[in-house]
């Protein structure tokens, strides 16, 4: 029977390339599937030759962290070829990168806060101050808003940017914030240590081409029905342009189910910290939307092998002028913050 190790089950680190299992002339087919299904690989498909006899195994990728010689040790099989990876780049950058002095992966996690929109230069001293004080690194907020209304307010755009410099220096805070369009990509990037990608963006390529051409490093968030893959792909096109470091988001995903916002997949989490191997933070807050869930899926998420988490907080979450719902008030945030830090990661 194949161990299962305790408690992390990645010994190897995963594999999430496609595999080809070939039987030899005396495999018992039916025998192999045994040994593959009880190693927990998901069998795509049975490749027959012109008898109908079983020659090969098709495997899924990411159904489960396998080494190849593993799998060439059960008695009937001959060769297991493999895929190659469509991401180099992400594999070569690894699970532990620095942005702007910060270490991301390398197991305490990071906090990125601050309010949705960016709403006042006054709001802003008041939360650098305070974010700063239960030691958050980056501060967060949007300049540029990707609104789903284009009544919705739309943010106070280059004004702004230069506000959330102004609070973090003043705290000895970074800055994260989105660029939304490729017109704001050089300005966003003069005052910004991290652009982001929102997740109505994850596959803009043209845009992510252009944020990856000033060199600096990239917060990604998740497409909202993106796949890992696709996800991981536009992770490669930032690299690719140029991009310092790559660190994912995972922000939720659009469900049947509007309960919570959005679907917080924390599956996708623990398979890009543990599988992929890269490094990923979550963002409770556009996960469920919910005030009173993002302690509990911040925990979760932390577990889950998350490096970071970036939520959003507000002094007077009523008369935010947007995602008010969802936000911390930042006199909760210390506590908050505190507890979580007890979660640690699973990394
Ligand atoms: C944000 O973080 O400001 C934001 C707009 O989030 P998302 O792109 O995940 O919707
Ligand atoms: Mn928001």
């Amino acid at each position: 029977m194949p161990s299962l190790k305790w408690p992390s089950p990645f010994p190897n680190g995963g594999s999430e390339k496609a595999m080809i299992v070939s039987l030899n002339e005396k495999a018992n087919p039916a025998a192999v599937k045994r040994e593959l299904v009880a190693r927990g690989l998901w069998i795509a498909s049975e490749l027959r030759d012109g008898n109908g006899a079983v020659r090969q195994f098709s495997i899924s990728p990411g159904s489960a962290a396998i080494s190849v010689s593993d799998i060439t040790s059960i008695e009937g099989v001959d060769v297991v070829t493999t895929s190659k990876s469509e991401h180099p780049l992400v594999d070569k950058q690894g699970p532990v990168v620095q942005v702007a002095g910060i270490t991301f992966g390398g197991g305490n996690p990071v906090w990125m806060c601050g309010p949705c929109s960016v709403e006042s230069e006054d709001q802003l001293k008041r939360a650098a101050e305070r974010l700063a004080s239960f030691g958050v690194p980056f501060l967060r907020g949007g300049a540029f808003k990707p609104r789903t209304s284009p009544y919705a307010f739309q943010g106070h755009g280059r004004v702004a940017l230069g506000w959330l410099r102004k609070a973090a220096d003043a705290n000895g805070m970074r800055v994260v914030t989105e660029a939304l369009s490729e017109g704001d990509v050089g300005t966003v990037s003069e005052h910004a240590d991290m652009l982001q990608v929102g997740s109505r963006n994850m596959h803009n390529y043209a845009l992510l081409k252009s944020i990856g051409a000033t060199k600096k490093p990239v917060l990604l968030k998740r497409g909202m029905a993106a796949t890992l893959e696709e996800w991981l792909l536009a992770g490669e096109y930032l690299l690719g342009a140029g991009a310092q470091a790559v660190v994912f988001c995972e922000r939720g995903i659009r469900s049947f189910d509007d309960t919570t916002r959005n679907l917080l997949d924390l599956g996708a989490v623990a398979i890009l910290s543990h599988v992929v191997h890269a490094p990923v933070i979550v963002d409770p807050s556009h996960g469920t939307g919910r005030r009173d869930l993002i302690l509990p899926m911040g925990r979760a998420a932390l577990a889950a092998g998350a490096a970071g988490l970036m939520i959003e907080t507000h002094d007077n979450p009523g008369e935010a002028k947007s995602d008010g719902p969802q936000a911390i008030f930042l006199d909760q945030m210390g506590p908050l913050l505190k507890t979580l830090q007890n979660v640690g990661n699973s990394r």
